[in-house]
């Protein structure tokens, strides 16, 4: 247990009968699923991430496979930068599905993952019990200072000074983001005048840019349900009218568009 920090006092925790605890005796409880609860007592309402629905929207849709391709790249990305036996953070894991092949890709590293959706973490952490997993704001990492090799973020909201703060001297973050033409084609089925992502260079203070890779390929939906699932997972799905999410599944795309950036810095 002593990877993580109680999220009262920040000293760190250790293993208790029923999940953790902290020398001032801040205790913490785990999950049945195996995480374990560090999320501040002050969270303003409304702000627990993704709901239950959503979770198994996203699960759905990325246990088809269709985001396989920025996984490997993914995967691929980290084990280029990770030393042996990297400690890695997947800050905003969601339910998992990349914790999980970067886990399994890396071998002996120690794998953290935090996402602010107890619904997600429940999932996450049945993944894989070597996993180290816990309900946690990327606003409040409960994760001590320069104790990461790599951390990085999936479509994931980010706290540049949080990050800054865990990450080691010379280690790396890696951020996933959607890129100019990415989910065109779902776009133009629900919207009259669909707008492209913009993309703009992305830079971050105390980090020098490394590379960025670019994934891009086309999935055939196989059925009209991943179609919505994959509408759910985005943040258009809050912003659209029921009447244009009918729009949209009186003739689902057959075909969709996925273009992501992974940009990678040193710090
Ligand atoms: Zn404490």
């Amino acid at each position: 247990m002593n990877y993580f920090l109680c999220s009262v006092c920040g000293q760190k925790l250790t293993e208790s009968e029923k999940g953790a605890v902290c020398p001032k005796g801040h205790s913490f409880d785990k999950a049945k699923s195996g995480y374990i609860n560090l999320l501040p007592n002050n969270l303003p309402k409304g702000n627990h991430g993704d709901n239950k629905l959503m979770v198994k929207a996203r699960h759905d849709f990325l246990e088809k496979g269709y985001y396989e391709p920025l996984r490997k790249e993914l995967c691929r990305v980290i084990k280029k930068y990770a030393p042996e036996k990297a400690v890695i953070l997947d800050a905003g894991c969601g339910e998992g599905f990349y914790t999980k092949g970067v886990f399994d890709y890396l071998e002996e590293a120690e794998m953290l993952a935090l996402d602010i959706s107890k619904d997600a973490m429940k999932i996450t952490a049945k993944r894989d019990k070597r996993i180290k997993c816990a309900a946690a704001s990327v606003f409040h990492l409960p994760v001590e200072s320069e104790s990461v090799d790599i951390c990085y973020s999936v479509f994931s909201p980010l706290c540049e000074s949080e990050f800054e703060r865990v990450i080691k001297k010379n280690g790396y973050f890696i951020y996933v983001i959607p890129a100019e033409n990415h989910l065109w084609s779902l776009k133009k089925a629900v919207y009259n005048e669909p707008y492209k992502n913009s993309v703009k260079p992305y830079e971050m203070e105390n980090f020098s840019f490394v590379e960025k890779i670019n994934v891009d390929g086309i999935m055939q939906m196989e059925n009209e349900n991943d179609v919505l699932n994959l509408f759910m997972m985005t943040p258009y799905y809050y912003k659209t009218s029921e009447e244009d999410t009918k729009k949209l599944m009186s003739s689902p795309p057959e075909e969709i568009e996925y273009s992501f950036e992974i940009l990678v810095f040193r710090k």
